[in-house]
């Protein structure tokens, strides 16, 4: 076959179509534009490929749903708490993206951690957002409280103890494991006694301050794969903790007193400065200004803070909050108790003066959203108590002043 005759063998293209012909042995050719697809075909595969070995590593797929799409899953579980929300699905989305593209080699640029902390009062959803962004994301979670930790060597916990629970989460599983999500638990309760270094060892301050601050930017650790205490020939589990994603959250009481005085002395020495407005007084507006320096003066330490470059506040849950708490959610309180009933065959419900009480009487507890399930069992326990086997068909409809006459009864016992 002459050349001036011959066509692509892949798209039967001539000479005068494509622009370019090349050809190999027996007069066989391919056109430029075939060359472009295959090439195409080839680097898809290529990063198809890679995508795939990442999913076997453990880690989510790429295709983690945007942060839109992940607040959308919080919303259906957590009220409120949008802007805490929106903070948390971007650290995390960049989390895994980061992930992605360090194991894939897709980037040359190293991106940092953005581990978070979650500063709002108790009850407020604090631990309820990192675990069910956990649960979606199928990746090991941890729960830690900071206050049953010490420093190393003394009685309680060392902070290794909450990579043992990590690893027991991932199914003992390393590379699931340094992936995972922990939540370390009032962190305030763990800040410095006071501003000055003390002259004895703040061994459950400090002390375990000092202990997060390896693993929350990344140390290889080794822990007895058991938990308890290491001794020598003992085996121990290497866990790498520079891609575990650390979310720390606390009540931080005073810290709005701490932030009130930076804005309001606007950086000025004086007297002249102003108290916080009274429009401005609820707690998660003062707590939304928190800046690192607050978080160093109340007690943190300012490498601790440093690694923790998303603070987020959370608001305080009003009574329409808590109102939507009890009904709202796919899981809400309301919905647990009449599908308990309903397996009694009572049905159960509650009247919207019913449910006003019960968040009034929530609200006196100051212990936030956490509070609804004990007044919800005050009240409901004297029902329970009563129920008999193979009852018939009953309905239970409660009022408020049922909720009112319970409570006030169980206030006496
Ligand atoms: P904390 O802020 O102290 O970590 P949690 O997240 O543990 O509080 O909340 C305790 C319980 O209160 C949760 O298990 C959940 O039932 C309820 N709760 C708290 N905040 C919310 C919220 N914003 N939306 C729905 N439920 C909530």
């Amino acid at each position: 076959m002459k050349n001036n005759s011959a066509f692509c063998n892949f798209c039967g293209a001539t000479l005068e179509e494509a622009i370019r012909l090349i050809t190999g042995a027996e007069n066989v050719a391919i056109c430029n534009r075939c060359i472009l697809t295959c090439y195409n075909m080839i680097s898809s595969e290529k990063t198809k490929k890679s995508v795939e070995q990442f999913t076997q590593s453990g880690l989510p797929e790429i295709n983690l749903p945007p942060p839109s799409e992940l607040k959308k899953y919080l919303d259906n579980f957590v009220i409120g708490q949008d802007a805490a929300k929106i903070a948390l699905c971007v650290a995390v989305y960049n989390h895994y993206k980061r992930l992605y593209l360090r194991d894939s080699q897709v980037l040359s640029v190293e991106i940092d951690k953005s581990n978070v902390l979650f500063v709002g009062p108790t009850g407020s959803g604090k631990t309820l957002l990192a675990q069910t962004l956990a649960r979606f994301l199928k990746v090991p979670f941890t729960i830690a409280d900071a206050t049953v930790l010490t420093e190393v060597g003394y009685v309680g916990e060392d902070v290794d103890s909450i990579l043992v629970r990590l690893y027991q989460a991932a199914d003992y599983n390393v590379q699931a494991a340094e992936k995972g999500i922990v939540f370390i638990d009032e962190l305030d309760k763990i800040a410095r006694k006071s501003a000055n270094p003390s002259i004895t060892r703040d061994v459950s301050g400090e002390g375990v301050q000092q202990g997060l601050l390896k693993i929350l930017e990344g140390t290889i650790a080794a822990i007895p794969p058991k938990g308890g205490r290491k001794h020598p020939e003992q085996h121990l589990v290497h866990i790498n903790t520079r891609n575990i994603l650390f979310v720390c959250g606390g009540a931080f009481e005073r810290l709005d007193k701490i932030i009130s005085k930076r804005v309001n002395s606007g950086g000025g020495i004086g007297f002249g400065a102003e108290v916080v407005s009274k429009n401005e007084s609820k707690i998660g507006e003062i707590l939304s200004k928190c800046e690192p320096e607050d978080l160093i003066r109340f007690g943190l330490l300012p490498e601790l803070v440093g690694r923790l470059p998303v603070i987020v506040s959370l608001d305080e849950l009003d009574e329409e909050a808590l109102l939507n708490i009890l009904t709202k959610p796919q899981n809400a309180l309301v919905k647990q108790y009449t599908g308990l009933f309903a397996i009694d065959n009572i049905e159960l419900s509650f009247t919207e003066g019913a449910l006003k009480a019960i968040v009034k009487k929530t609200i006196e507890q100051k212990t936030g959203a956490r509070g609804l399930r004990s007044v919800m069992e005050k009240i409901l326990t004297p029902y329970m108590f009563k129920i008999s086997k193979h009852s018939e068909q009953t309905v239970l409809k409660i009022d408020a002043e049922i909720v009112e006459n319970t409570l006030a009864k169980s206030r006496k016992q």
